[in-house]
């Protein structure tokens, strides 16, 4: 989608440091990161935020996952632990609307979340 900075990260129109990237998902650190390990991990398709999911994209955001299991078993967080988040709408801080899922990790975090 056009202004949308994450897939101008997908064509390559923006540098990110990539992480892992396969034909549907893209993984690259997050430009100011919470956390010593802090990726962002999007499907390529455009998909505004969680509200906009469909039943066809059940595949898609299930691999997310497997991605996101992988990613941290590639950066030795699967130990010690690591959080996802998916912040969806003002409310809850999402400012970029192409979902995004946060993979954070290599400190301690605190429950409830702020
Ligand atoms: P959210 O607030 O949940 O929408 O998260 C958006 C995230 O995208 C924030 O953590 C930003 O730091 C991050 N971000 C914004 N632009 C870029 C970029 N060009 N490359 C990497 N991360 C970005």
């Amino acid at each position: 989608m056009e202004n949308c900075i994450f897939c101008k990260v997908v064509k390559r129109e923006l540098s990110a440091e990539i992480v892992y990237e396969d034909n549907e998902i893209l993984a690259f650190r997050d430009i100011n990161p919470q956390a010593p390990i802090h990726i962002l991990i999007i499907p390529k398709k455009h998909i505004g935020s969680l509200n906009e999911i469909e039943i066809d994209d059940i595949n898609l955001i299930g691999k997310i996952f497997i991605v996101a299991k992988n990613i941290a078993k590639q950066f030795k967080i699967d130990s010690s632990g690591y959080r996802i988040v998916l912040n969806t709408n003002f409310g809850a801080g999402q400012s970029v609307y192409h979902i995004h899922f946060h993979l954070l990790g290599g400190r301690f975090f605190r429950w409830p979340p702020g």
